[in-house]
């Protein structure tokens, strides 16, 4: 009996205890958070700096050097470039800049070999949106206006940013916004491309040459030939290729110490065919002449025999009743007989 009765009072207190934490809430001041429209402070602004939420890139100290689209391992950074000759026309300008943020798996790994610093993470993670395409921030607004790389100054190694976030809230779009308009045909087949060689302002063949003749001028002044090694690079001082800067990879190949042409990796193969160039040119000792198309590609003319020989006899026949009356008039050539003429009905 006396068990009994401990047993009732033991759970008689332990239920006051449980009840008494309960009802203390009654008389407390509610922290709840009324998220999102309640909030004193901006959520983002009370989360650690470090945190990896939306990318940003700061256009104005982005270089182009597409160490970042290299660093991602599943394609969510899409830059094109377009080369230009560096004096009518910037050397890099780029024309899209895409970052899908709904594919990112916010990794980091795009952030750490940024030379500027122009890509990081923000702190920004709102951004529910009701259509796909409305995930991906387009850092160049207007693909026919690309925006010119920016070129290091030599010995810098702090860039001006913009404050980190800012950039990135504009482009994030209201939840409901409406998506982007249905793409015409010519948008559609300039997505497909996207990635092939782009025609540029540059021509690499002939400005390889031009570079070439300057390097055999100067094929004794190491400083002046790195000068126009340099040239031919991307100029992005990004580090790729395993020199500090252009200026280490030039200056190697001028001093002979490196003779590979293809580490310039934001200069592509245009870098490559160029630096081959004026290193063929400093060996032989001259200019190799343009190609000349070869002689089979061009269509050879049509002779009056030519002429006659493939006409398909079906599409002569419209023309046959009116040929034995005039022979003196001259027949239509059989290659000006519409492709297109209807056989008559029968
Ligand atoms: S954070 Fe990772 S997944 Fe996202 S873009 Fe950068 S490298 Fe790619
Ligand atoms: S400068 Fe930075 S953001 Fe611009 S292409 Fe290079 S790595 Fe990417």
């Amino acid at each position: 009996m006396g068990a009994y009765a401990k047993n009732v009072r033991d759970t008689a207190k332990s239920f006051w205890e449980g009840m008494s934490i309960t009802l203390s809430y009654m008389f407390r001041k509610p922290i709840t958070t009324q998220y999102p429209d309640r909030v004193g402070v901006p959520v983002r602004d009370t989360i650690p700096a470090r945190y990896r939420g939306f990318l940003e890139v700061d256009m104005d100290i982005c270089t182009a050097c597409l160490a970042c689209e290299r660093a991602c391992p599943i394609a969510v950074i899409n830059i094109d470039v377009v080369k230009g000759d560096g004096k009518t026309r910037p050397k890099l300008n780029m024309e899209r800049f895409d970052i899908d943020i709904g594919k990112c798996m916010y990794c980091g790994l795009c952030v750490e070999p940024c030379p500027t610093g122009a890509i990081q993470h923000t702190r920004e993670f709102e951004g529910a949106v009701m259509h796909f395409d409305n995930l991906t921030l387009r850092f160049v607004p207007d693909p026919t206006n690309p925006i010119p790389a920016y070129k290091v100054p030599k010995g810098s190694d702090a860039f001006p940013r913009r404050p980190l976030g800012e950039i990135t809230r504009k482009l994030i779009k209201a939840w409901d916004a409406p998506p982007p308009p249905f793409p015409s045909m010519e948008e559609a087949a300039k997505a497909k491309e996207h990635g092939a060689p782009k025609e540029g302002g540059l021509d690499p063949s002939a400005m390889g040459r031009q570079l070439a003749a300057k390097a055999l001028s100067v094929k004794e002044d190491k400083p002046k030939l790195q000068k126009v090694l340099e040239e031919a690079m991307a100029g992005t001082d990004c580090g790729d290729c395993g020199y500090p800067d252009c200026f280490g990879y030039s200056n190697a190949i001028a001093q002979g110490k490196d003779t590979a042409t293809d580490k310039c990796a934001p200069g592509g193969a245009d870098s490559k065919a160029m630096l081959e160039t004026i290193l063929v040119t400093l060996k032989t000792g001259a200019v190799p002449a343009p190609a000349t198309p070869a002689a089979g590609a061009v269509p050879a003319p049509a002779t009056p025999a030519a002429a006659a020989s493939p006409a398909p006899p079906a599409e002569a026949k419209p023309e046959a009743p009116a040929a034995p009356e005039a022979p003196a008039s001259p027949p239509p050539a059989q290659d000006e007989i519409p492709l297109g003429t209807k056989p008559p009905p029968k």
